[in-house]
């Protein structure tokens, strides 16, 4: 969505903030022995106690209030009480917050307990994609700048990106135009517009990058099995700069 008034902007930045709480919230509740349920039910009873509305309950007839995907699992896993955390494992979280008709969208991939320090590069790494991903954006330049940037911070450190699955535009709706890969060209992509919102969500993977589905017609597991890692947040472009609204 491109802001048309002030008051999309102030929607955004509640539906945010809501989202942001969210995981800051869910990272003291992560630790061996829990399930994947538990933590979606404590999410949904967070948004809804902010004022909000679970983005991804029912959102294509997703079954949960947050994709919760752990190790090699890439995104969208369904919550279960049949999965549980253990120690040495890695889960990401990404939930969403509709606040006024407004979304916000964010992921953050969180350690269980003691992990290997490949796991936790793969989390710093992914993280810093992100960051990597924002600072080369330039309104009225390619946003090929800003997938190239995530791109290469991915493959400098060895790591690979993950194609089939991109981040969007976002505003009265989840997801909307245009779409944000991961990787390309830095003269590839939309010019960039001043004042539009994007969610920028690098999937980053530990081995090779292909992925696959599973049965439930969900769950994103990669093909090797490694582990693959997201961090994501709902970000607006003005002339300002960069504004994160879910950190
Ligand atoms: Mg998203």
């Amino acid at each position: 969505m491109i802001a048309k008034c002030d008051d999309d902007i102030i929607g955004m930045r509640k539906a945010g903030e809501i989202t942001g709480l969210t995981l800051k919230m869910i990272a003291n509740e992560i630790k061996p022995g829990i399930s994947t349920l538990y933590l979606d039910k404590l999410i949904n009873s967070f948004i809804i106690e902010h004022g909000a509305k679970p983005s991804f309950l029912n959102y294509s007839g997703f079954p949960a209030s947050a994709c919760i995907s752990v190790n090699e699992t890439v995104v969208h896993g369904i919550p279960s009480d049949n999965i549980v955390l253990k120690e040495g494992d890695i889960v990401s979280v990404d939930v969403g917050a509709c606040f006024n008709g407004y979304h916000g969208d964010a992921a953050r991939t969180f350690p269980v307990g003691k992990i290997s320090n490949e796991k936790q590069k793969l989390i710093d790494v992914t993280k810093q994609c992100f960051f990597e991903g924002i600072n080369a954006l330039k309104i009225g330049e390619r946003l090929g700048l800003l997938m190239n940037a995530v791109q290469s911070y991915a493959e400098k450190n060895g790591f690979s990106v993950v194609r089939e699955l991109v981040g969007h535009g976002i505003g009265k709706h989840l997801h909307e135009n245009p779409n944000v890969p991961n990787y390309g060209l830095k003269n590839e992509g939309i010019i960039v517009p001043k004042n539009i919102f994007l969610a920028v969500e690098p999937m980053i993977n530990l081995g090779r990058r292909e992925i696959y589905i599973e049965d439930d017609g969900w769950t994103i597991k990669t093909r090797d099995g490694k582990p693959s890692a997201h961090y994501e947040n709902t970000i607006f472009v003005s002339e300002n700069g960069v504004e994160i609204l879910t950190i």
